[in-house]
This record gives C-alpha cells, sequence and structure tokens, in this order.
C-alpha cells in the first residue's frame, strides 16, 4: 500500500471512485484511495441507477450531463460496461404551473446544448403507454438520459483510474485523520499514510469522521425505499424501452425494469436512520421494508399508472441515502483545513457524482471549480448548525420530493 501520497480519498462509492479517476485524468496519479470494506459498499450497490438531466438549476444539470460524460469515457477506457440504457426521461406537469416552470427552463437546456422539448398528453401516451394521461397537463422531455449500472460504472472508473497509475485499498478503514507537519496523517487498519490532500467522499460516515477536528458536517442518513415489479404484459410487448417518468403527484420516479417497473418513492414523512452515529457493526446491508409507509404513493401511482395496480411485486430495497440541509451535495475545500477536501453528501451520488467529481478535481488541480456553483461550496452551512436545525431542513426536503421551486 502507498503510505505517503499526494493525496488520499476516503471512500470507494460512485463519488470517491470518480474523484480518483477525474484527479487521475488531471494528472494527480501519486493517489490512493483506502475503501473500508468493498467498493460500492456504502449507498452505490443498491442504488437504482437513475440519472436525469430535468431540473429547475442549470448548473446542477450540468453535474448530471458531465456524469453521463464521465461514465461513459471510463467505460471506453476500462473495457467494463457501465450497462447505460439511454431511455430518456418525461418530468410530468401534474399542474399547470409545472408546465409553465418547464417553458421557463426550455432556452437554458438550448444553452447547454441538451435535448430538451415539452410534450402533449397525446405525444407522452406514444412515449409511454401506460401513463394515464387524464390529469397531467404535459412532460417535460429529456431524451438522452437514463440509467446506469451503479456497480459496473464504479469498477469501471476504478480500472480506468488505476490503469493511469492510481492505487485503490480495498478493506482499508481509514480510523483518524490529523494534521501533521506534511500536510495530514491517517490511520488505517493497515498504518498510516502521509498526504498532502484528503477528499473525503465516506458518505454518511463523514459526519462522525471530521467531528474529532472539531468541523461540523450536517449530515444525516434516511431510509429510502425502491420497489420493483414482476413482469408486466403491456410492457413486455413494447417494442421500445420505457422512458422514466418523475411525477410530483406520486412523489415518485418509475422507469422499466426487464420486463417491470422500478419505482423510488419520497414520502412525506421521512424515517431517519442512526441519528447517533453509524452503527459500528453496519456493513452494507438493507432495512426491512415498510410498505404501509408507501401506501398513499403508491395509491396515486395506481392512478397515474393502472397497470402498476395489477403487478405483482418482485421485491423492495430500503436503503440508507445520505443528506445535507439542503439537498445538494458538499464539494469543494474546508477552507479553515488547508489541504481538505469534501466530496460528500450525494443524495443522487449516481446521477451527479461523475460530475461532481469531474468540477472538485478540476478545482484541486487547476486551483479554481470547472465553474461557478456556489450552492455546492463544501463550507456553506458554516460550523455552527444544530443536528435538530439540519434535521428539520433535512425532513423538508425530502418531503419536497419532485416539487418545483415556485420562483421562475
Ligand atoms: C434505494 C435507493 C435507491 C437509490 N437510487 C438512486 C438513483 O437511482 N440515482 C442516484 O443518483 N442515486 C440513487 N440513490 C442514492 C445513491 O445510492 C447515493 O447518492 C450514492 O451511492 C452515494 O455515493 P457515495 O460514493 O457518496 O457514497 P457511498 O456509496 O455510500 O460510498 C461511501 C463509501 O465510504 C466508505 N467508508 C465509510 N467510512 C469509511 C472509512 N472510515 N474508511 C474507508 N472507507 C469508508 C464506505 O464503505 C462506502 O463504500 C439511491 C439510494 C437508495 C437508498
Amino acid at each position: 500500500m502507498k503510505t505517503d501520497v499526494q493525496v488520499v480519498v476516503v471512500g470507494g462509492g460512485i463519488v470517491g471512485v470518480s474523484v480518483l479517476y477525474w484527479l487521475a485524468k488531471m494528472g494527480w496519479t501519486d493517489s490512493v484511495l483506502l475503501e473500508r470494506r468493498e467498493l460500492t459498499s456504502g449507498s452505490t450497490w443498491h442504488a437504482a441507477g437513475n440519472t436525469t438531466y430535468f431540473g429547475p438549476y442549470p448548473e446542477m444539470t450540468q453535474l448530471f450531463a458531465g456524469s453521463i460524460r464521465t461514465y461513459l469515457q471510463a467505460e471506453e477506457e476500462s473495457g467494463q460496461s457501465i450497462g447505460f440504457h439511454q431511455t430518456g426521461s418525461l418530468r410530468l406537469a401534474a399542474t399547470k404551473r409545472e408546465l409553465e416552470l418547464f417553458d421557463v427552463y426550455k432556452p437554458r437546456y438550448a444553452e447547454m446544448g441538451i435535448p430538451f422539448s415539452i410534450r402533449s398528453n397525446e405525444e407522452i401516451a406514444e412515449l409511454h403507454p401506460l401513463i394515464d394521461t387524464s390529469h397531467t397537463y404535459g412532460a417535460a422531455h429529456t431524451p438522452t438520459d437514463g440509467h446506469v449500472d451503479p456497480n459496473g460504472t464504479t469498477y469501471a472508473l476504478a480500472l480506468a483510474a488505476q490503469k493511469l497509475g492510481a492505487s485503490i485499498e480495498t478493506k482499508c478503514p481509514v480510523t483518524a485523520i490529523a494534521p501533521d507537519n506534511h500536510g495530514w496523517l491517517l490511520e488505517t487498519d493497515k498504518g498510516s499514510v502521509k498526504a498532502e490532500h484528503i477528499v473525503v467522499a465516506s458518505s454518511f460516515w463523514a459526519r462522525e469522521m471530521l467531528e474529532p477536528l472539531g468541523i461540523n458536517v450536517p449530515i444525516y442518513a434516511t431510509e429510502h425505499h425502491e420497489i420493483i415489479t414482476d413482469r408486466i404484459d403491456e410492457i413486455a410487448t413494447l417494442d421500445h424501452e420505457l422512458p422514466a417518468m418523475r411525477d410530483s403527484y406520486v412523489s415518485c420516479s418509475v422507469r422499466q425494469e426487464q420486463d417491470g417497473l422500478l419505482l423510488g418513492v419520497y414520502e412525506k414523512d421521512p424515517v431517519f436512520w442512526a441519528l447517533d452515529g453509524i452503527p459500528k457493526d453496519f456493513k452494507e446491508e438493507l432495512f426491512p421494508p415498510n410498505l404501509e409507509r408507501l401506501m398513499p404513493h403508491l395509491e396515486r401511482l395506481m392512478e397515474r399508472m393502472p397497470a402498476f395496480a395489477d403487478a405483482g411485486m418482485k421485491g423492495a430495497n430500503n436503503g440508507p441515502m445520505c443528506w445535507t440541509p439542503d439537498g445538494l451535495p458538499m464539494l469543494g475545500p474546508l477552507t479553515a483545513h488547508k489541504g481538505l477536501w469534501l466530496a460528500t453528501g450525494f443524495n443522487v451520488g449516481i446521477g451527479t457524482g461523475g460530475g461532481s467529481a469531474e468540477f472538485l478535481a478540476h478545482w484541486m488541480t487547476q486551483g479554481g471549480p470547472l465553474f461557478d456553483l456556489k450552492s455546492v461550496h463544501a463550507d456553506r452551512f458554516g460550523n455552527d448548525m444544530t443536528a435538530d436545525q439540519a434535521i428539520a431542513a433535512i425532513r423538508a426536503v425530502y418531503a419536497r420530493g419532485y416539487q418545483l421551486p415556485d420562483a421562475i
């Protein structure tokens, strides 16, 4: 194992591995990624892999678009498939107001060079025959996004980074981080590592990891469910893969998974996990599903997509999801601690991990971020936010689900 490096990345989920990859692409190959268990052992292994270009904030859309670009590049360089399904996505307008907002967003997509169009109910029915459009006002259509296989993608990034000279050490938990006269000293189960820079990409573990340094990272984990249905005949007989659907009325995303559906639900009253600290014996297991909680959303989905009402359930995954108080990741330097960088707090880390890593690696290697995106800066919450304040803010942001901000 390398013991004296320019940069250590802590955490081998899709975000940490993407950072290792982009640093290597930009010439920083004197690096090692330290992972507690195996790559993807946190939230990455059980994610649905959805990534959409739709969103109210163009800079965030750039992170999404940069992610698909990054993953495809890593696939090419490594030979490892990322399992990209370019299904496109429909963001339904559940209200007239949402349709008006889509009109406002449209020119921004033209500026970014990302295909975006507004579809009528008739067009929705052609693209996605399972949607009942009697209560929709149209949809925003982003035809070039879709979903990837999170595990394949993480390994493609890892292989491509290693080809460039970066190292990865698994089964190597970091047990302490402290400044020393060279920069930083990390203690691990396999010995000490000196580094000029550290990137903390350890998701919901980051809060406790940095607490001993007097750094308050206000991130907490919620439970998050995805449900997979059995085969649905209407899907099995289609001649194209369905676009993903997102809907503020149901507060749910739905995409095709083989001949069935895979849905992810944002409940109005999220359930937090491990508020007092991540259990020391937590590995990568899932929580018992609680479908009762999801019922109000599932009932709405039956209205929106009647075929779902008759579908059997193949499985339900309830896993931990990392949240910051405003729902955006924490990216960049902690300016009071030279050489310490964050890439944590991701709740859509598959969708934004690759692009965020490019953004951060540019900052680290070139002295400034790839573009101006203050809303993700790592020290934006200050150091004084209490746990109660953070949890209340996360509760509100999770419950918003797919609701759009009112301001045009
Ligand atoms: C059910 C479900 C479905 C989801 N679906 C999607 C989706 O469709 N699209 C999407 O974009 N997102 C989705 N997500 C969210 C997504 O899984 C996360 O945003 C993403 O995986 C976060 O990646 P990460 O690298 O930040 O964190 P993680 O994958 O959690 O990685 C953090 C890593 O840090 C390691 N680590 C922790 N402590 C230490 C230590 N002391 N030393 C060394 N290593 C350490 C962990 O072992 C872990 O491997 C979903 C989440 C859930 C729960």
